[in-house]
């Protein structure tokens, strides 16, 4: 006999894991608190546009903290907005990027944050990214930071050069436990360029103005006046509002060996408790084999590069799900081309499904071979949030002939609370076609009838450069705007 599992029982067989950088291992989530996470995401630096390799980040944490509500946890994220103090160089030195930006623009240190805070939220709603729960600025927190350099300065971690005051990463035992970070190897180098640290690996927690330094943003405190360095902002704030422990730290690849491992270091050795339980990472968005886009190597694109080129917001979400978040993903208009496509037969196959009326099914009442798809996305998101398996699932649940329009039309509703892609708002438009377009179609229909793909594709990108994507329908092409 099949023994049938109930919904109830099914739900707390699944577990939830993830990667955690900590132990190198896929780990089952078990949060503090019952039923709910605290989850911090390192934010953008404001010092210029995001790129969409910074947006492959955001997008990344989005999709955990949705998969975390899909699971039943309530989350509360918590993101930062780095607006002060993380200078040119991870090494402490360099200028602030800030007040570079400041110079550059010729405005204000705090009007260089304002204009590239709008800028990032905006890029943010047009990929669908939820607003993380509290968002928090460096300059609104140097209290709670100074609190924290005063808590660590007591227990002996800190000591004075003549550019700010430091921690001395020797005094704390697990250091670079994270990024597994030879220490030995490290202080070797050394005799290379330390300045005034005891240790290459040490870090600002404070830096003093220079003397001939004009800043726009600078605050007294008990070292003198100065600013905060870029490590202890993420450490006072997730703590401020998340306690001294808690569930999911958020951040690039690119954060391990320094700014997350500064961040454990003076967390814990100020607490004297375990500072996060899962460390969460994304890979990077990279260009060709090994390039990275980076704003200092002056290679990047952002979302309005990629709209320019006809391509949507959700074209670029669409891309970011197709790769697992612990994998590179190779950015090209190819591959940007392909989603597009993907998303455009999604459309496409949705607007044919809402044109017969979909009834509401609650999902305990789908038929068995819906169930099965329900549950195998659930069992890729669970399992390390594997994105491109759900997008796999999805695509074969719309495939199959078994389920009705109705059954499909509600599993599209609920997957789309996980990956984001605006399923649930789209609908046919009606586009108005005047005698260029209708010539352009026309030329494509023919080339298309006589078998010349790639004559009708060449048309196809001539009508995206107008601004519009073709809908192949049962009943013909159809034009839809594209860009949005
Ligand atoms: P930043 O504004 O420089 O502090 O970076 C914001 C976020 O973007 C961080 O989490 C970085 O790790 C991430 N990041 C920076 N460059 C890339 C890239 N090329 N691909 C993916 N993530 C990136
Ligand atoms: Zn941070």
């Amino acid at each position: 006999m099949v023994v049938k599992r109930t919904e109830k029982e099914s739900k707390s067989k699944m577990k939830m894991s993830i990667f955690n950088t900590l132990t190198r291992k896929v780990e089952e989530i078990k949060p503090i608190k019952k039923g709910e996470i605290g989850m911090y995401s390192c934010g953008p630096t404001v010092y210029g546009r995001a790129h969409v390799g910074n947006m492959r980040a955001y997008i990344f944490a989005d999709t955990l903290r949705r998969v975390l509500e899909y699971y039943g946890y309530k989350v509360k994220h918590v993101m930062n907005i780095t607006d002060v103090g993380h200078l040119t160089s991870d090494a402490d030195s360099g200028e602030d990027k800030m007040q570079k930006s400041a110079r550059e623009e010729r405005l204000s240190a705090w009007d260089i944050s304002k204009k590239y805070t709008e800028l990032f939220f905006e890029d943010e709603k047009e990929l669908n990214i939820i607003r993380p729960s509290v968002v928090c600025n460096a300059t609104d927190h140097i209290k709670e930071q100074i609190e924290l350099i005063k808590s660590l300065e007591k227990k002996g971690y800190t000591y004075k050069t003549s550019d700010g005051i430091y921690f001395d990463t020797a005094k704390f035992k697990k250091y670079g436990d994270l990024a597994k970070l030879n220490i030995e190897g490290l202080q070797a180098g050394k005799r290379i360029d330390v300045g005034e640290k005891k240790n290459k690996t040490d870090f600002a927690l404070w830096k003093f103005s220079g003397e001939d330094e004009k800043r726009d943003m600078e605050w007294e405190s008990p070292w003198g006046k100065g600013f905060p360095g870029w490590h202890i902002e993420c450490s006072a704030m997730s703590m401020r509002y998340l306690g001294d422990n808690f569930d999911i730290h958020t951040g690039g690849i690119d954060h391990i060996p320094i700014h997350h491992t500064n961040e454990i270091a003076q967390s814990e050795s100020s607490t004297g408790k375990k500072f996060v339980n899962y460390w969460v990472h994304s890979e990077f968005l990279v260009l060709g084999e090994q390039e990275k886009m980076s704003k200092s190597l002056g290679n990047v694109i952002n979302l309005d590069t990629i709209k320019e080129k006809g391509f949507t917001p959700m074209d670029y979400r669409y891309l970011c799900l197709g790769v697992q978040y612990r994998k590179r993903l190779i950015f090209g208009e190819d591959v940007l081309k392909s989603a597009a496509n993907s998303m455009q037969r999604l459309r496409n196959k949705i607007i044919e499904i809402k044109e017969e009326n979909p009834k509401k099914i609650e999902l305990s009442k789908l038929s068995s071979e819906s169930k099965k798809y329900l549950e195998e996305f659930k069992e890729s998101v669970f399992n390390d949030l594997n994105t491109p398996k759900a997008l796999a699932v999805m695509w074969n649940m719309l495939s199959d002939n078994e389920i009705s329009n109705s059954e499909k039309y509600n599993l599209i509703l609920d997957f789309e609370r996980v990956l984001g892609l605006g399923l649930d708002k789209i609908k046919r438009e009606e586009i108005k076609i005047d005698n260029k377009l209708q010539k352009l179609l026309d030329k494509r229909e023919e080339f298309r009838k006589q078998k010349k793909w790639q004559e009708a594709d060449k048309i196809r990108d001539e009508i995206l450069a107008e601004g519009y994507v073709i809908l192949d329908t049962g009943e013909g092409p159809k034009l839809e705007k594209s860009g949005k």
